[in-house]
């Protein structure tokens, strides 16, 4: 067993013993999920999965559908015309809370119920399959494989969803929601019955932290652009009435379902989820939630643990015939830029008169627009000495 499968073994059976909680219950085909199944998946940089436990088992994705479509109607739309529809601020508040601004009547975020049906109602779509169609594509992109629906828990859903009409039809009547009530939220149910397992999760999730390239197909899925701003909603508004203790004790963008799947964001380094159909009481898997907490801890996940390798890019200093070459390796951040320019002073004062120094930034894998402009000007400065090739 590989060393990454290996770690993840062992929280796994640190979680397993975990019996608290309870499936949801206020959605029947939800109520009957096995309990005892336990899963994680984790997808890293190169798009090799890690899956432990019951990596087979399929369940319906729920809220967890609402940050992929988020980010097919900030794709659309752009980010401002979803803002009028939709606000980005903590509701503190259940998912199914009402939870809407006063006199605007926009929801408080995509991430609770209110929030995430007038992102639905956002998708264009001539009728309830065209716009399902559209959804369900971009989940399986995000996936790296096709999804479908899971029909009878979409039916149990539809069949029990009063309380999801009746925030449409408060949506409708703000004008937030401007078509078909019945369209938007029978698109609703249907994107939260879409079938998955852990693997697909973690490939998802994966997906947003990579900047919006699924790291297994290696296909481009959405913007960087959109990819950050579901992120950070996630990172805000993602585990309910949770969301800031959240931040607190695991410290990635995360999104829980009430299936018992989690799913969570740990930028440029991996997509996790877990699923586990006990629920706490704010709703979200109390197993997967546990596992999230071990793993963000001891693999040093935390989105707010300090990182110094934008501040330290790779630089490496070759003597060639012609002057110094400096080589810069990896990611070259404002605060890595100002550490090139004082060494690259010291080089200036060191090197003879009449040789070239070159700063080769071509091989960089990423290059922050702040700190190229701080190069090129330093770089200007210090020309005809200087040369930079980006
Ligand atoms: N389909 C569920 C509902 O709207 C999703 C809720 C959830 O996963 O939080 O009731």
């Amino acid at each position: 067993m590989d060393p990454i499968t290996a770690m993840l073994e062992t929280v796994l059976e640190e979680v397993r013993p975990l019996g608290s909680g309870a499936p949801a219950a206020y959605i029947p085909e939800l109520a009957s999920a096995d309990v005892g199944l336990l899963a994680f998946g984790v997808v890293g940089p190169r798009g090799r999965v890690f899956t432990v436990g019951d990596e087979d088992a399929t369940f319906t994705i729920q809220s967890m559908s609402k940050p992929f479509v988020l980010a097919l109607a900030l794709e659309n739309l752009g980010r401002e015309e979803v803002l009028a529809r939709v606000g980005a601020e903590p509701s503190g508040e259940p998912f199914n809370a009402i939870s809407l601004e006063a006199h605007t009547g926009r929801p408080a975020n995509p991430m609770v119920n209110a929030g995430a049906i007038a992102t639905t109602a956002l998708i264009p779509g001539a009728d309830i399959d065209d716009r399902t169609g559209r959804i369900v594509a971009m989940m399986s992109a995000f996936a790296g494989r096709s999804l479908w629906i899971d029909e009878s828990v979409y039916a149990s859903e539809s069949s029990t969803g009063e309380r999801n009409r009746a925030l449409a039809h408060l949506l409708k009547s703000y004008g937030i929601v401007t078509g078909s009530v019945d369209d938007a939220v029978e698109s609703y149910f249907r994107q939260c019955s879409v079938l998955v397992t852990v693997r697909d999760l973690a490939v998802m999730a994966a997906t947003l932290a990579f900047g919006g390239v699924n790291p297994v197909t290696g296909s481009r899925v959405v913007s960087e652009r959109v990819a950050r701003d579901v992120t950070s909603i996630m990172a805000s508004c993602g585990m309910y009435d949770f969301s800031g203790e959240w931040l607190l004790r695991v410290g990635l963008p995360a999104k829980s379902g009430v299936s018992g799947g989690v799913i969570a964001v740990a930028p440029s380094q991996f997509g996790v989820a877990g699923f586990s159909p006990r629920l706490d009481v704010h709703g979200n898997s109390v197993r997967a939630s546990a596992f999230m907490e071990i793993v963000s801890d001891r693999f040093g996940i935390h989105l707010l643990e300090p990182h110094e390798s934008v501040a330290a890019p790779g630089v490496s200093v070759i003597e060639t015939p012609e002057g110094p070459l400096v080589r810069l390796g990896g990611e070259l951040g404002f605060a890595g830029a100002e550490r090139v320019l004082s060494l690259l002073r010291e080089i200036t004062a060191a090197a003879p008169h009449a040789s070239l120094i070159t700063v080769d930034a071509s091989e960089l894998a990423r290059l922050h627009p702040a700190a190229v402009m701080v190069l090129r000007t330093e770089v200007e400065s210090l020309s005809p000495r200087v040369r930079l090739l980006v």
